[in-house]
């Protein structure tokens, strides 16, 4: 397998907050960086060596992020694919395109879960407001209709209560595809996140438990408050869908518990806003252990804290993120954003302790206002 050694310089497609925590871990690591994202001064190009400031699916840009690159990896699933295939056909592309186009498309993705024997909740695909409506007579209210492509943090997404709901979707549906699926009665959202290095080795972060306000994630917390029997069943089911699209790096899989039952909501083909606990909470972070899979080093051991929580800090609460500073359990990150949206991800704190009475302790005032 080829190594790629410290001095040498990965490339990231996409410039965010994931792209500048990737990046700051290859720094430590001695590696040099090279980002491509249109945004001036963008939250990755801030960490550095290279900054291409050019659109996502600009050809040229994909080109010469390639001639700086010894290997390539993204910081979102929604990569062009004609980039994707480019940079896999050169053999810089560890990740490969499957795991992206899965993720990229929520109908590949259930399909792809379901063939790994997973147990998903109900769903239709459908395209027309006659097959809406059937869909809602085959699987019940309360369901939602979420868009097959391009939607996060909850974007794209309508929840079908009633009939009258049904009235809203009619004039949003034309020529694009939809799923509709059961909204469950959820007692718990949780996630997994894990890296697989090239020679299919795999390494578990604990099961982190989930907490969305208006479908954003809010809060994350380990460990999760779930049986061994159900964190081992997760596990296992993971590990099948990673073994089904051949996973390589670091990868989240959202789960819903409901009346017990183990449902997958959905994937990420690179590391996750609920793993941000990992940077302070355990010996390897999930952007470290990401860069050692793609450049072909041993994946470490993992070992945790006792507990952890990372509270999500959105543009109406970045006035509080300051005021954690002086607060003395508080671990701040602020992603270095210039635009401030209310409902834009612009930081996050997080709190280690040794129990989950302990960072109940630390937990910031305005975590409250949220
Ligand atoms: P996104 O790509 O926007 O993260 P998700 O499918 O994960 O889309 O939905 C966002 C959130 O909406 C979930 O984390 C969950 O809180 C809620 N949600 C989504 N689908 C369902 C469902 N079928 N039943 C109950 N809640 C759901
Ligand atoms: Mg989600």
């Amino acid at each position: 397998m080829n190594v790629i050694e410290p001095g040498q310089t990965i490339g990231i497609l996409g410039g965010g907050q994931l792209g500048r925590m990737m990046a700051t871990a290859a720094k430590h690591m001695g590696y040099r960086v090279a980002v491509l994202d249109p945004t001036p001064d963008c939250p990755a190009a801030q960490v550095a060596d290279v900054h291409i400031e050019a659109a996502y699916d600009d050809g040229a840009a994909a080109e010469e992020l390639g001639t700086w690159s010894d290997v390539v990896t993204y910081e979102f699933e929604n990569v062009d694919e004609e980039v994707s295939r480019f940079f896999e056909k050169k053999g810089k592309l560890p990740q490969g395109s499957l795991s992206l186009s899965v993720s990229q498309n929520r109908e590949k993705e259930k399909g792809f879960a379901e063939k790994a024997n997973i147990n998903v909740p109900a769903y239709r695909i459908v395209q027309t407001y006659v097959e809406v409506k059937q869909a809602v007579r085959d699987i019940g209210y309360p369901a939602v209709m979420k868009t097959i492509s391009g939607g996060y943090d909850g974007k794209g997404q309508f929840l079908l209560r009633e009939d009258a709901d049904l009235k809203e979707v009619e004039k949003e549906i034309g020529d694009h595809r939809y799923i509709v699926e059961k909204w469950l009665n959820i007692d718990k959202e949780v996630s997994q996140v894990f890296t697989r290095d090239q020679e299919g080795n795999i390494s578990f972060f604990p099961v982190a438990e989930n907490v969305h306000k208006d479908q954003v994630l809010f809060t994350t917390t380990v460990p999760a408050s779930i049986s061994g029997v159900q964190q081992t069943s997760i596990q296992e089911q993971t590990k099948a869908l990673a073994l089904e699209l051949g996973v390589v790096g670091t990868f989240a899989v959202e789960w819903f518990v409901s009346d017990g039952e183990i449902y997958f909501n959905e994937m990420a083909p690179r590391p996750h806003n609920s793993g941000h606990y990992t940077i302070e909470a355990c010996n390897v972070s999930q952007f470290e252990q990401h860069i050692r899979a793609l450049c072909g080093l041993p994946l470490l051991p993992v070992h945790t804290f006792p507990a952890a929580k990372m509270i999500n800090v959105l543009g109406r609460h970045r006035e509080s993120l300051f005021h954690s500073l002086p607060e003395d359990k508080v671990h701040v990150h602020d992603y270095g954003k210039h635009e401030s949206r209310p409902q834009r991800k612009m930081g996050h704190v997080t709190i280690i302790g040794s129990s989950l009475d302990d960072i109940k302790t630390g937990e910031p005032a305005w975590m409250k206002s949220w």
